[in-house]
């Protein structure tokens, strides 16, 4: 019998599987909290679990993350790990330190398929869905990775670093819902991360059935890349938008807000100059959200090799933006972060587009590169 990854459970697949070993209940509970929530990779180092059971458990199950294929540190405090998931695959985590909060931006997918046209990682075409163990891996590894060492640290095992999550790194993440409902789960759960519902950002770009699920089993903030006033425009851009077009998307988020842990929707919405960002489009996307409670985040675009869109000028953002918050729509202009190692959105999967070369070029342990 394979080794089971104990990464790939939430609490009650561990539950569930502690039992198929003859164990109690409670050994879950145990095991979460050394796992997720003190970060402890070996069984040997668990304490206050029967010496018998760790001896199983060093038999039949193992602790593993994807391995970490490099290591960036960016000027501005950005950081950013490219996890080997196999197959020449790689994919991306982002974390990004701020005053008052500190968010990491976890892949999904290696590669998406939804294609959408500004996006390196649509470029690249879809190759698979990530385990839940490679998506909590990559919060797993980041925690143990950010936090001090052990003879450094407060006593007791509150001392995350990481305060936000967003499913913003590369894939839908609407496409693998199997695999990010347990990881979801474990953000959430008080002896793994316990982060409020507020503070785990999904974004999608409008899978509209598998909103409706996600209100029901884990709703947490929701944001939606919209990107487009009109279906003809949306169409080009988000190609989803042909199966599930605008007016859908938003009752699909007007459903979600009974339920969201948030009284508002989060649009964000890329401004590619000359194609989505005139003052007739944010006139018209006042229209279209009329009524819908919501944020816009105005994304600069990250130019990628892949596409000859280009970045909206400041004084168009700016004009954008205004016409969006004279219309009672509280919007924000996102900072560019981790621009020197790659790290901002849709560049991720800059570096590891070819993906034959990758291990040749990246080699094996890791390496830390960067400029900080
Ligand atoms: N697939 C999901 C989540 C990952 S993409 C989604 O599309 O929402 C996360 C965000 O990065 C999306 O809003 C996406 O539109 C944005 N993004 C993609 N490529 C970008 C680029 N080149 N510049 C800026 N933002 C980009
Ligand atoms: Fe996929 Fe999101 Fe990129 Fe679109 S923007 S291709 S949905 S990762």
């Amino acid at each position: 019998m394979d080794a089971a990854n104990l990464l790939d459970f939430d609490r009650d697949g561990l539950t569930a599987w502690v039992q198929s070993l003859g164990e109690k209940p409670f050994r879950a509970r145990q095991l979460l909290r050394w796992i997720h929530k003190r970060g402890v990779g070996e069984f040997s180092a668990m304490t206050d679990v029967a010496r018998s059971l760790r001896e199983t458990l060093a038999t039949r199950a193992v602790i593993a993350s994807a391995p970490i294929l490099r290591d960036g540190a960016s000027a501005d405090g950005t950081r950013k790990w490219l996890f080997d998931v196999g197959g020449g695959e790689a994919v991306e985590t982002v974390y990004i330190p701020e005053a008052d909060r500190a968010t990491l931006c976890i892949s999904t997918q290696a590669g998406c398929a939804v294609g959408c046209r500004f996006c390196a990682t649509g470029a690249q075409g879809f190759s698979r869905n990530l385990t839940t163990a490679e998506i909590i891996g990559q919060l797993w590894t980041a925690e143990r990775m950010l936090r001090p060492a052990p003879e450094s640290r407060v006593p007791g095992d509150g001392d995350r670093i990481i305060s936000n999550v967003v499913l913003m790194g590369m894939g839908e993440p609407l496409q693998n819902y199997d695999a990010v409902l347990p990881a979801l789960r474990l953000m959430l759960d008080d002896d793994a991360y316990g982060l409020s519902r507020r503070r785990v950002t999904l974004s999608t770009s409008g899978m509209v059935p598998m909103i409706d699920r996600l209100a029901q089993d884990c709703p947490v903030a929701l944001a939606v890349s919209l990107h487009a006033p009109d279906d003809a425009l949306r169409d080009e851009l988000v190609p989803l938008n042909r199966k599930y077009p605008i007016a859908e998307l938003l009752a699909a988020c007007r459903r979600y807000l009974a339920h969201a842990p948030r009284d508002f929707i989060t649009f964000e919405y890329i401004l590619l100059a000359g194609v989505n960002d005139a003052e007739g489009q944010a006139r018209a996307l006042l229209r279209r959200v009329d009524g819908l409670p919501c944020k816009f985040n105005l994304i600069p675009f990250n130019p990628t090799a892949v596409s000859a869109f280009r970045r909206s000028e400041p004084e168009r953002v700016r004009a954008f933006a205004e016409i969006l918050q004279e219309g009672g729509i509280v919007t924000t202009v996102r900072r560019t972060r981790g621009d020197d190692i790659d790290a901002a959105c849709g560049q991720l999967a800059g570096q590891v587009r070819d993906r034959t070369r990758l291990v040749a070029r990246v080699g094996t342990p890791v390496l830390m590169e960067g400029t900080a």
